[in-house]
């Protein structure tokens, strides 16, 4: 993990990852580290926080900061920029999901769902790009989900969120790529994590559901997602933008 040691010249890069310091925001942390990317992992935990640091090394930095607190979001990225002078690659990946059968659900729960996972995401979108137009670059890349490719019951809130997020994708496609900054999602399918495995390895019905339709016949791993990540902020993808990648071994065209 040493500074400048990306054969992509990702050195002096400066990347946002929300929600950097667990799951799959980490592994995608961990990955630009890897290519000497400097990686702000923004998010609520201080701890949480300090200890993927800790991990991470000098090329990493933690910087709390709670998403859903939108008010916050302009002060939060002019303390990068004050910090970094620029933003080149910001990660949308900060989410909150809620399993309740569809007439369980609150107007405030569904509301909450949608503030991290869309407006958070459009408030800090917006405040970043205001600099990456400054420099006609920048990259930009949410972390959608399946549930925005097919229905999954008691989900409502995250599903309805995530197929906000493909659309978001597509909109300010068209209009920041004519500008420079190129804006595409990544869509994971079943990741592997204790929490999922545990998941499924108590409900085997559910197990079988998902690597019936999953083509590779395997789950994913956290690092799958950290690749795709990159390849789409490096410059090997700068022909690529408004697309939402499936990074799923198949599970989104499975029968
Ligand atoms: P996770 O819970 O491990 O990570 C989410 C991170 O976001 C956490 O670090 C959390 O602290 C942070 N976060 C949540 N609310 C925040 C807020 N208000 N402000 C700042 N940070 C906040 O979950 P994960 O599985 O790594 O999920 C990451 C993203 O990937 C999410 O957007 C999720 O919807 C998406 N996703 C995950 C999977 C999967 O299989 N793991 C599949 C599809 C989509």
């Amino acid at each position: 993990m040493n500074e400048n040691s990306s054969p992509l010249g990702d050195g002096g890069k400066i990347a946002i990852v929300t929600g950097g310091g667990s799951g799959l925001g980490f592994a995608i942390a961990t990955k630009f580290i890897q290519q000497g990317i400097t990686t702000i992992i923004a998010g609520r935990d201080k701890e949480k926080l300090n200890n993927a640091k800790e991990k991470l090394g000098d090329l990493c930095h933690a910087m709390p900061c709670d998403v859903s607190d939108l008010s916050s979001i302009p002060a939060f990225v002019e303390e990068v920029i004050t910090q970094f002078g620029k933003v080149d690659i910001l990660v949308n990946n900060a989410g909150i999901n809620m399993k309740k059968e569809f007439t369980e659900v609150s107007d405030e729960e569904f509301q909450a769902i949608l503030t991290t996972n869309v407006t958070a995401v459009f408030a800090l979108s917006r405040e970043v790009v205001k600099h990456m137009l400054a420099k006609a670059t920048g990259n930009i890349i949410h972390i959608s989900s399946m549930a925005a490719q097919y229905g999954l019951p008691k989900v409502i809130a995250y599903s309805a969120s995530k197929t906000a997020i493909d659309g978001m994708t597509r909109a300010m496609a068209v209009e920041l790529s004519p500008k420079g900054i190129r804006v595409n999602a990544i869509a994971p399918g079943f990741i592997y994590s204790a929490m999922t495995d545990k998941a499924l390895n108590s409900d085997p019905e559910r197990k079988a559901k998902v690597f019936g339709r999953t083509p590779m016949g395997y789950m994913g791993h956290p690092e799958d997602i950290g690749e795709a990540a990159y390849f789409l902020a490096s410059d090997a993808a700068k022909y690529i933008t408004g697309v939402v990648l499936p990074v799923d071994g198949g599970n989104s065209i499975g029968f």
